[in-house]
């Protein structure tokens, strides 16, 4: 009986790496509330990554909702349809309207062509994705929101460790949303930050994540529990020490699934940019029914049938779910793209473990779906 393979498996340090920080935080007694291992991963990621400063979170999305807040966003935000439904439930949960804005084929991010169309006076920001860790055109959807005056967030929970001409993609934006879940390439079983440039602003993000407190007899603002604990800090701590030697056992998955797909009549690939140093994290190729003769669904199918459990990230789009489907902008006429990449995309295992010949299975039945 084979294993079954999922879409990936958590990358995780030794265990006894792990086991002696344990002891430590036995000792020390102090289990959270910005603590040493706390501490110390703020300022080693930061490090890390090059970015200027760097809150840790429990997790993305309570990441992504404390960042809206910190920067007052209200109003519309203008987002993509293309994401984990978590991208727009932040907006939900601050009360602002989302607004879908249509993706790119090559890239399958938020098409900065399409923005300026769907500013209102109620236009506050703009929050979009770099998906698969792909940057988005940084620089149009600056220009634009320079012009408008509207502020730009990050949904970076794809694009830890991603470089684009030798910097990180994190210092783009007013701020940009990492996560770290058991699923990501780099993990701390439930963890999240926001990277920004603005020492102001991570002290009120800091606030904010921790019930608005700014010492022990004052509140700042309406704050939530957002905070990460020591044990998601340890692990993260070893995760830094293995996440370079993770992104080159991925890449080297990826290439063998680029060599034999490369050419296959209706399976597209995103393009290798070579100014972007990527992180590997996902593995997606979209499957053109009429020319490969078999559909998506199909694909995914005949994978399940043998073990292998293949993602459609992101299908349905988010603009599809019953909370978003009666908006203006969630018509899938006015998200031509996005609804098509939705139904061609199939995201392939990819991880550090994943063995030759199992992505050789894993090639096979897909050329022979
Ligand atoms: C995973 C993910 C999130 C949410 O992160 P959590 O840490 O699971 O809360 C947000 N946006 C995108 C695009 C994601 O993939």
């Amino acid at each position: 009986m084979k294993k079954n393979i999922y879409v990936t498996q958590p990358v995780l340090p030794d265990f006894d790496d792990f086991t002696a920080l344990l002891k430590d935080l036995w000792e020390s007694k102090q289990l959270t509330n910005n603590g040493k291992f706390h501490q110390e991963l703020e300022s080693e990621m930061a490090r890390f990554l090059g970015v200027p400063h760097l809150s840790l979170f429990a997790n993305g999305t309570v990441a992504l909702i404390v960042g809206l807040q910190a920067l007052r966003i209200t109003g519309e935000v203008i987002t993509t349809p293309y994401s984990f439904v978590a991208t727009t439930h932040s907006l939900h949960w601050n009360g602002i309207r989302p607004v879908f804005c249509d993706i790119r084929e090559e890239d399958c991010n938020i098409n900065p062509e399409k923005i300026e169309a769907l500013i209102t006076p109620k236009t506050t920001a703009i929050l979009p994705v770099h998906v698969y860790g792909n940057p988005c055109d940084t620089k149009k959807i600056q220009e634009i929101a320079d012009t408008y005056g509207l502020k730009v967030i990050y949904d970076a929970a794809h694009a830890f460790g991603v470089e684009q001409g030798g910097a990180s993609i994190l210092n783009s934006g007013d701020i940009a949303v990492l996560s770290f879940h058991a699923t990501k390439t780099f993990n701390t079983f439930e963890g999240g930050a926001i990277v920004t440039k603005d020492a102001k602003l991570k002290k009120r993000i800091d606030f904010l994540k921790n019930f608005g407190f700014a010492d022990e007899v004052t509140v700042v603002a309406p704050g939530i529990n957002g905070k990460m604990s020591e044990v998601s800090a340890i692990m993260g701590l070893l995760q830094l020490g293995i996440f370079e030697e993770n992104r080159l056992k991925r890449q080297k998955v990826a290439a063998q699934y680029d060599e034999a797909f490369k050419g296959t009549e209706g399976i597209r690939l995103l393009d290798n940019r070579p100014d972007v140093k990527g992180n590997y994290s996902y593995y997606p190729v979209f499957i053109d029914e009429n020319l490969f003769g078999k559909g998506r669904d199909d694909v995914y199918h005949a994978l399940r049938r043998e073990g292998i459990f293949a993602r459609r990230y992101f299908y349905p789009l988010i603009s599809r779910f019953p909370t978003y489907r009666g908006l203006d902008s969630a018509a899938p006429d006015k998200l031509p793209v996005a609804t098509k990449v939705a139904d061609e995309v199939l995201c392939l295992p990819i991880y550090d473990q994943l063995q030759p010949e199992d992505i050789r299975r894993i090639i096979r039945i897909v050329k022979g779906a």
